[in-house]
């Protein structure tokens, strides 16, 4: 009987493991099926100097517009897309789209807004990343300090040496590099110090929490001056309230991104979101 009772014990879980697997199966179909479709998006959230607050460019990121389940965020489909190896083709889709729209704006007359996106840890490691963002550049007539590449802190240190070659090849051809998420990995100041980058994004994590964590405040301060020694910029995610925004202005980070100042929208109401913006003073 208790050989039984396990088999059916067996037979109960394995219906619902199918379905995992199926749901997966069906994800992964119809991410490559929403590649062809043209369903992926393209959100734009604005950048702004800390001090004077002027409009420097918006970080692109990624939406898709899923027939039946609405407007999804990356978090439901890039950890597939990145499984599967999908992101590598997605990825290209995003930077030509954003090299697209960066013609559009100079078109518009915005011919100093920088716009970042940004690379999964695959799409890093791929051979073919430099010639996608130089044949990207080179199709849309893009000037490449126009554009911005994110990579997270730990895709950065994973292979320290693999990282600076790519990296020298990358700002090599003019784009800007910024380390994402930065705070959360495991940074060794000597790689820091090696690494051809040129901004610290610090993680949003540190952000939210400024006025109620003395030891957030603290980091905070301390990747700033690291940063400043190491010559990189500072940016900082994650911006929610008036009072975060001063505080990382007065510790010297370079440039803000954050509810409080803009969410992502769509590029059609990029320009309008960010023309009824009020004027913030640093
Ligand atoms: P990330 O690069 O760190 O992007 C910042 C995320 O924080 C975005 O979420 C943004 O909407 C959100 N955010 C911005 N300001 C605030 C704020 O004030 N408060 C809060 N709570 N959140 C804020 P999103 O768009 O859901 O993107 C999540 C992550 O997905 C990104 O993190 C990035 O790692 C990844 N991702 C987005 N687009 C792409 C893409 O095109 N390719 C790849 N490979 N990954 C992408
Ligand atoms: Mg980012
Ligand atoms: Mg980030
Ligand atoms: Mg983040």
């Amino acid at each position: 009987h208790a050989k039984d009772a396990g088999r059916g014990a067996f037979r109960f879980f394995e219906p619902r493991m199918n379905a995992n697997a199926r749901r997966q199966l069906q994800l992964v179909q119809d991410l490559r099926a929403a590649l062809e479709k043209g369903q992926f998006v393209l959100h734009y959230q604005p950048r702004f100097a800390s001090v004077g607050g002027a409009l420097l460019g918006a970080e692109a990121l990624i939406r898709w517009r899923h027939p039946e389940r609405g407007l999804l965020a990356p978090a439901e489909f890039i950890p597939a897309a990145e499984r599967t190896g999908l992101i590598v083709p997605i990825g290209e889709w995003v930077l030509e789209e954003a090299c697209r729209q960066i013609t559009a704006w100079s078109g518009a007359g915005q011919e100093a807004w920088v716009v970042s996106v940004n690379l999964s840890a695959l799409q890093f490691a791929h051979a073919r990343l430099v010639e996608t963002v130089r044949g990207a550049l080179a199709r849309h007539e893009v000037p490449a300090h126009r554009l911005m590449l994110e990579i997270t802190e730990t895709t950065a240190m994973h292979d320290i040496e693999a990282s600076c070659e790519v990296l020298a090849a990358l700002t090599g051809l003019g784009v800007g590099i910024s380390i994402d998420d930065f705070g959360t990995g495991y940074s060794s100041l000597l790689h820091l110090k090696r690494l051809p980058a040129n901004e610290l994004k610090i993680d949003r994590g540190f952000v939210g929490d400024l006025a109620r964590d003395s030891d957030d405040a603290a980091i905070v301060s301390a990747i700033v001056a690291l940063g400043r020694t190491l010559g990189l910029r500072i940016v900082a995610e994650g911006v929610e309230t008036d009072a975060q925004r001063s505080f990382l202005t007065e510790v010297g980070c370079d440039s803000l991104q954050g509810f409080f100042l803009g969410r992502p929208v769509p590029a059609e109401r990029f320009a309008e979101t960010v023309a009824t913006q009020v004027p913030i003073d640093g």
